[in-house]
């Protein structure tokens, strides 16, 4: 009998199935990277109203031009990036569908692409749904990017590489020399850097620069971010993907046959936040999650756990080989089930999941009070065990 499903060799995603296991536990939800705070009211004022007014048709399938128009004034301002907003944008259903709908319009069959690893669980997929191989390079929380590993990963099949910076998971934020180490690569080998920059906004240490600034690199980037990590929206779905006018066209050939478009009102709303919301927002957006990165970070260390501070994004890789010989998934598990605190297993942010085996990851994008709380929670599992 024929196989009635293409399930590709995936897994379901471990992060979404550690967001249920919390849900059925009644556990602190550290696991799904998603704010339990709330949006900002212009915002979600600028949505109520947009609904109102009957913004609640189809959007040009690219993208709506008061979006587009504020997000070529937000490159300019913030990195000096020129951006034509009627060939250069696209907004998508998520960074999420952004990073599928860049991948299917440049990587063909055959074609390999780089992951740094440990990487979001998504881009392996995304490779893999091109028809391509992904090919795994090490980054590490705390040290710097080995560049020499990293060309001998490129060669004339490399079609991209994947960069996101602030990273998930390991808090890595690239500098400027690590980024101009990658982009040499990337013009040398003639490849497409796809970046993921949904943690542009959050970041503690250093500065986030978009590769697509580097000398030559516009051409060869596919720059993508969205609203749900610098608005705390994640439910909104909208990514946004500025790439050269070529590629963007091809982009927006996937992205209208995958989903038409991300949701009108929302993109109105979008447009107000980036329009309306000055520097205060996004220094108080960093401070605000500096504090509850310190206030984490030092729980874990408290606990047992051995972790560096995160230069930015909002995860925490942590080393729990000090409190318990189980491998990850199963102390994930426990963790969740009996002390009440959902952490991603490491081995999910690994291609060989044995390098992930003492490693969890805990998200602190959650009010100060409930990571108090989570932090008792964790110092009892020290006590009990
Ligand atoms: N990027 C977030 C994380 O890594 C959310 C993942 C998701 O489920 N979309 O947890």
């Amino acid at each position: 009998m024929r196989t009635a499903t293409r399930t590709h060799g995936f897994t379901e995603s471990v992060i979404r199935g550690m967001t249920r296991l919390a849900n059925e536990h009644g556990a602190i939800n550290l696991a799904q990277g998603f704010p339990n705070f709330s949006a900002p009211d212009a915002l979600k004022d600028a949505a109520a109203r947009a609904i109102r007014d009957d913004i609640n048709q189809y959007a040009i399938t690219w993208g709506a031009k008061r979006l587009r128009d504020a997000l070529a004034r937000k490159y300019a301002q913030w990195y000096g990036m020129t951006v034509d907003p009627e060939a250069e944008v696209t907004v998508t259903c998520g960074a999420t569908e952004a990073m599928a709908s860049a991948l299917l319009a440049v990587v063909d069959p055959g074609d390999e692409v780089i992951v740094f690893e440990p990487f979001y669980e998504n881009y392996g997929p995304d490779t893999i749904l091109c028809g391509a191989r992904p090919v795994y390079v090490p980054i590490a929380a705390g040290a710097p990017l080995d560049l020499d590993r990293l060309a001998a990963a490129f060669s004339k099949r490399t079609r991209a590489i994947i960069v996101c910076t602030p990273n998930n998971p390991t808090g890595r934020v690239l500098s400027g020399r690590e980024l101009e180490g990658v982009a040499e690569l990337c013009r040398r080998y003639d490849a497409y850097a796809v970046t993921d920059e949904i943690y542009e906004h959050i970041y503690y240490e250093g500065k986030h620069i978009p590769i697509a600034t580097l000398d030559g690199m516009r051409d060869h980037t596919i720059t993508i971010s969205g609203a749900s990590k610098t608005f705390s929206v994640t439910g909104w779905r909208v990514g946004t993907i500025i790439a050269p006018p070529e590629v963007t066209d091809a982009i927006r050939k996937v992205h209208d046959f995958l989903t038409v478009g991300a949701p009108a009102p929302l993109q109105e709303a979008i447009a107000v936040g980036l329009e309306t919301l000055g520097p205060e927002y996004y220094r108080g957006l960093a401070v605000d999650y500096r504090a509850r990165r310190d206030l984490l970070h030092g729980a874990l260390l408290a606990a047992g756990f051995r972790c560096e501070p995160p230069e930015g994004a909002y995860y925490i890789l942590a080393d729990f080989s000090a409190l318990s010989d189980l491998p990850d998934d199963a102390f994930a598990r426990w963790l969740t089930c009996e002390a009440g605190v959902a952490p991603v297993p490491g081995s999910s942010f690994f291609s060989r999941p044995e390098l992930g085996r003492q490693l969890v990851r805990f998200a602190f994008c959650k009010t100060e009070e409930q990571l108090r709380e989570a932090g008792e929670r964790l110092q009892a599992v020290k006590g009990g065990r």
